[in-house]
């Protein structure tokens, strides 16, 4: 036999439940990301004057090969782009040989 009180029980149970899941359904489910995520280009290692560096000045990407490459990668192209080095090195790749003709002035 169900007494009014059993059936109190039983309303402020079932209130409690569902109160408590849609708590938890809330709070498990975050916030949709269904953007995907487009392979970002870090701007800031581009030479500054480089190739990449105006290209991205006008709103465009590069349209060297090889920047081409590495921007699919979402990679800054290397061969244009150097990464900076903390010390002004002076230039280490060997200058080009069979030019030592002295300048005519
Ligand atoms: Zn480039
Ligand atoms: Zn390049």
């Amino acid at each position: 036999m169900v007494t009014m009180n059993q059936l109190f029980r039983l309303l402020v149970l079932v209130t409690v439940c569902s109160s408590l899941a849609i708590a938890a359904s809330t709070t498990a489910a975050p916030a949709k990301k269904d953007a995907p995520a487009a392979p970002a280009v870090d701007t800031s290692k581009y030479k500054t004057g480089g190739c990449c560096d105006k290209a991205e000045k006008a709103g465009k990407p590069c349209a060297h090969p090889c920047c081409v490459k590495a921007a699919k990668e979402a990679k800054v192209c290397e061969k244009c782009n150097p990464a900076a080095k903390e010390a002004p090195a002076p230039a280490k790749e060997a200058p080009a040989p069979a030019k030592d003709a002295p300048a005519t002035k």
